[in-house]
């Protein structure tokens, strides 16, 4: 066998998504895309900002020497300025252009940490459900990672880290608004978790970092505060991208942040883009970094994901589910009345996909992503309620 027994079991490991995805293909070409209702994939369909084109043209149109040459691992000072200042706004931390790196998407990001930062054996903690590439990403680098479950609101159990820590934890990695709950977690939570690191790294002689995931930072609902990470913990470090908030998931565009104040920064930043350049990302690509130092002030129109949300919780209740319901994201996750691959087994009798919540480390729920047009949701009501009647029966 050529390929390593690690990537075959890994292949089995993270093959929920991709199955469903396989199924959709196939449902769709044998009964037509129309009498499908997909909803396996976080994939954002909604176009990207108006300005997005307008920028791209522009930039083509200046067409300036050099601009699509080879540039500092870290990405294009310009750009990382006009970003520290974005950041500075969000994290209410000044933070400089120096501590921003430009990556490939916040996955390119998420690796480029774990390179810098792990050592064999170190751990990371993630809290479950989790977005699966996770572990993945802390194995790349040697590392392991230990699940602690949320809440039952999908919040932090801070009691249940505590009980996590120990003299081998690295990191804490958070991702909040959460896929795929998503959660958003409070700012008194983040505050107590910051708190709870401290101790935790003096305790045990060493730094545990706190690393945010943020790429759903700008699409919530009803108003509702996104907090700082960087006000709970100087040793903190944010992970995004515009994959979603601007739908450019194909173009690998991402960045991540330190704090200002974090330990040993310069050697930390050096790692980090050290990290950039040997993973094989040399940098993130050159004429989006571009693109979005123009853009930092646009998202796409979250009322859609909003309105949406409102027509998947009301189908959701129509049928009988049980749910918290979603403060940002694009994403619900709720409860299965039975076994989750057996109810998804009910739900695609009903030409409906849906991914088991064991794909994210919680059996017992599904998945739904609301990248799909609103009549999508509305036309699959009549086959939730039929999939949570049979289980009735
Ligand atoms: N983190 C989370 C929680 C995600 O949902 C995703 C993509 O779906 C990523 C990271 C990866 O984002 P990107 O496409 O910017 O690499």
């Amino acid at each position: 066998m050529s390929v390593s027994k690690k990537m075959q079991m890994f292949a089995e490991k993270s093959s929920w998504i991709r199955k469903m995805f396989e199924e959709g293909a196939r449902m769709k070409a044998e009964f037509g895309d129309e009498k499908v209702f997909d909803f396996s994939l976080g994939n954002p369909d909604v176009p990207p900002p108006p300005r997005f084109t307008e920028v791209l043209r522009e930039l083509v149109e200046e067409d300036r020497p050099g601009m699509h040459a080879y540039m500092p691992n870290g990405g294009l000072p310009w750009v990382r300025e006009a970003l520290a200042a974005k950041l500075s706004q969000e994290q209410g931390v000044e933070i400089g252009a120096g501590e921003v790196l430009m990556t490939c998407g916040a996955a390119g990001a998420l690796n480029v940490v774990m390179k810098a930062l792990l050592d064999p054996g170190d751990e990371v903690i993630i809290l479950s459900p989790f977005f699966v590439e996770y572990n993945f990403y802390v194995d790349n680098h040697g590392g392991q990672t230990k699940i602690v479950p949320t809440d039952e609101e999908f919040c932090l159990d801070l009691g249940a880290i505590e009980a996590a820590l120990s003299e081998k934890t690295k990191a804490v990695l958070i991702n909040s608004p959460n896929n795929p709950t998503g959660q958003v977690y409070s700012r008194e939570s983040l505050a107590a978790l910051g708190r709870l690191l401290d101790e935790a790294g003096e305790k045990f002689c060493t730094t545990i970092y706190l690393i945010s995931d943020e790429p759903y930072r700008k699409i919530v609902f009803d108003d509702c505060e996104v907090p700082s990470i960087m006000e709970a913990t100087d040793n903190s470090i944010v992970v995004s991208s515009y994959s979603k908030d601007l739908s450019l998931p194909g173009e690998r565009i991402g960045y991540l942040a330190v704090h200002p104040e974090i330990f040993e920064k310069t050697m930390l930043l050096d790692a980090l883009t050290l990290a950039n350049r040997i993973l094989g990302f040399v940098n993130a690509p050159a004429l989006m970094q571009r693109v979005v130092e123009r853009l930092q002030d646009e998202t796409v129109d979250t009322s859609i994901y909003a309105r949406r949300r409102e027509i998947f919780c009301r189908v959701l209740d129509e049928a009988g589910f049980e749910y918290v319901r979603p403060r940002g994201a694009f994403y619900l996750f709720p409860k299965t009345p039975i076994d989750d691959v057996e109810f998804c087994g009910l739900l695609q009798e009903e030409k409906i996909l849906a991914v088991p919540g064991r794909g994210f480390g919680a059996p017992g729920y599904i998945r739904l992503a609301f990248c799909v047009p609103d009549d999508v949701i509305e036309r699959s009501a009549d086959g939730f309620k039929r999939a949570m009647e049979k289980c009735r029966r």
